[in-house]
């Protein structure tokens, strides 16, 4: 079967022909990958970031945000269940946190990734997975389910925000107009909260007008008033400054710029600071339950569907506006 892989000895990236997936052992299911959702991750990978093929391989097939499709009943799924796997896998001996089902957590760094590090990824047609990594998808949310996974780790920021938080907050900023800054505006705005979103494109860029389109106001490179939570969602500086008193800022982008914390000032106004990375099996389901809450045309708004051979389009060159996903069939 075709499958997008990166090749560590050439140091390229190209369409290969990948062997299929040995048939489940018990406990296991095989896959039918129908989309995958391409991010900045993807776009790092492909210029050789930080990604690794895994131990005695020099290929990687990418993709890690899948949507399938169960081939054969595998309990406590049945064929025909749309499914969308997690990601990580346990280090190895598993620690505390794999151990218990929280890779996302995981204490030694040595776990693996599908599609990122150290573990093939879905962008094919057919992979195996653990049935316990399998987020079973409602079939209302089939169209929007690919979202699940960059939405998962928005839900970890927000949980992690709230339990943070010493009383209920209200006003949120969010840095960055991407997909994952996107996400996390409309996913605090369905909950109740007000979001600002702080970024730099043009105020006609599509993206803010889908900002507009969910009444989320939105400041193009201005500072905003102080808010009860900060999302850091841009990959650029982080703005701890922007905090109100017991305010929690959130790291989601992953950002080389120093966080310009005041340590007075965190005493004095009981700020907290968090770092997020991955999800574990709650984040999903808050995902799901999100994606049912925010308004569908909202979600439309970020996905643009494509065919398999137009990886080099979403890959490479200029950052795609809609979030490019791919159809495997
Ligand atoms: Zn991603
Ligand atoms: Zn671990």
């Amino acid at each position: 079967m075709r499958a997008l892989a990166l090749d560590f000895q050439h140091r390229s990236l190209s369409v290969v022909d990948f062997p299929e997936p040995p048939s489940p052992a018990p406990g296991q299911a095989l896959l039918e990958i129908h989309e995958i959702g391409i991010c900045g991750t993807d776009r790092e990978l492909a210029t050789f970031g930080y990604a690794a093929p895994p131990e005695g391989e020099s290929t990687l097939v990418l993709g890690h945000e899948a949507l399938a499709r169960v081939v054969h009943d595998a309990p406590p799924f049945r064929k025909g269940d749309w499914v969308v796997p997690m990601i990580r896998r346990p280090c190895s001996p598993a620690c505390a946190s794999c151990s218990a089902h929280r890779t996302d957590l995981c204490l030694t760094g040595n776990y693996l990734e599908r599609g990122i590090t150290r573990a093939h990824g879905y962008f094919t047609r057919f992979a195996v997975d653990p049935v316990g990594v399998l987020v079973p998808v409602p079939a209302a949310l089939v169209d929007v389910a690919v979202l699940a996974e960059p939405l998962s780790v928005v839900e970890k920021a927000i949980a992690t925000a709230l339990r943070l938080h010493p009383l209920s907050p209200r006003t949120a900023t969010v840095v960055g107009a991407g997909p994952i800054g996107l996400l996390t505006a409309f996913a605090l705005q369905a909950r109740g909260l007000q979001p600002t979103v702080v970024s730099l494109e043009p105020e006609d860029h599509p993206r803010v007008l889908a900002l507009r389109g969910a009444s989320i106001p939105y400041l193009r490179g201005r500072n905003p008033a102080l808010a009860d939570l900060v999302f850091e969602a841009s990959g650029a500086a982080s703005h701890p400054e922007w905090l109100a008193p017991l305010g929690v800022l959130l790291l989601i982008g992953a950002s080389e710029h120093a966080v310009p914390l005041d340590p007075i000032r965190m005493i004095v106004g009981n700020l907290s600071a968090a770092g997020i990375i991955n999800a574990g099996p709650a984040h999903f389901a808050a995902a799901f339950d999100d994606l049912a809450r925010i308004p569908r045309p909202w979600l439309d708004s970020l996905l643009l569907r494509r065919s398999f051979d137009d990886w080099p389009t979403s890959l490479a060159g200029p950052t795609p506006v809609p979030k490019p996903v791919h159809l495997m069939n």
